[in-house]
């Protein structure tokens, strides 16, 4: 767990986005749409402080937690390297071996359990143990967005008229308007990649390396299964956890499995 993560440009960014986010959501859209006084105005801002605080505690997650270490000890005693020749490997920077889907990250300069990406944007791998924390934290944060998006056009329907005669309030809210709508867009494609990425246990490396096993079983006449699909509800519960309502809870839930082993299809 590190904290000092928390000091680099890119995450003081997105804390910064998300209190401007928030500030013109209660301050600015809500506020002039009903009211924040009037219960309908109390009741929207309770919904999105929620949302806000479900996104900040997910991305202090992300940033604080170790995306996965290779554990130091018993890794050859343990079986796995010896159990299953192909996937044996050594990094060759780090001079140990590597469990599967395991992959070697240049930034952090160190191997990473089941690494999806180096995330500039929480200073840290996403990786085995803060995966399902980053999830949640594009759920909720295209969630909230598209919320911030719907509260803005209400707005504008109540105050159309009057923004009419006042440029820079009319320039603002174009601005906050184009912001608003780039920003859902972003984060609600990140959001379907990732729901695919889950839905087929992969990660967005194995994606990547996926397409060239893809194209060479198809030159020979052969499908393609991703080794680790092991049917949609499995995979989904493999990263989520096991109870469905703690799916969108942005914790980390040990899995059965503990980084080092999966399941693959052919086991099941
Ligand atoms: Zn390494
Ligand atoms: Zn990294």
């Amino acid at each position: 767990m590190s904290c000092r993560r928390f000091l680099s440009i890119p995450v003081i960014s997105v804390i910064l986005v998300m209190g401007f986010v928030y500030y013109i959501t209660l301050f600015v859209f809500i506020d002039d749409w009903v009211g924040l006084h009037s219960s309908h105005g109390k009741l929207n801002a309770f919904v999105f402080s929620f949302l806000a605080f479900l996104c900040l505690v997910s991305l202090s997650i992300c940033v604080v937690i170790d995306p996965g270490r290779v554990p130091a000890h018993d890794v050859e005693d343990s079986g796995w390297s010896h159990s299953n020749g192909t996937e044996s490997r050594k990094c060759d920077k780090c001079f140990a071996y590597k469990p599967p889907r395991t992959h070697h990250c240049r930034v952090c300069r160190r191997c990473v359990l089941k690494m999806d990406h180096h995330c500039l944007w929480i200073n840290n791998c996403v990786g085995y143990a803060n995966y399902k924390a980053f999830f949640v934290l594009v759920f909720y944060a295209t969630v909230a967005c598209i919320y911030s998006t719907v509260l803005m056009v209400c707005c504008i329907f109540t105050n159309g008229n009057s923004y009419a005669g006042n440029v820079p309030l009319k320039t603002f809210m174009v601005s906050c308007g184009v912001f608003m709508i780039g920003l859902s867009l972003t984060l609600g494609t990140l959001l379907c990649w990732h729901i695919y990425l889950i839905a087929h246990n992969m990660t967005t490396i194995e994606h990547y390396d996926s397409k060239r096993a893809s194209w060479l079983a198809r030159k020979s006449g052969q499908s393609y299964r991703h080794q680790y699909d092991i049917g949609a509800y499995k995979n989904i519960t493999s990263v989520l956890g096991p109870n469905m309502i703690k799916w969108l809870c942005p914790t980390f839930t040990r899995n059965p499995e503990d980084g080092i082993r999966f399941s693959a299809s052919r086991d099941s």
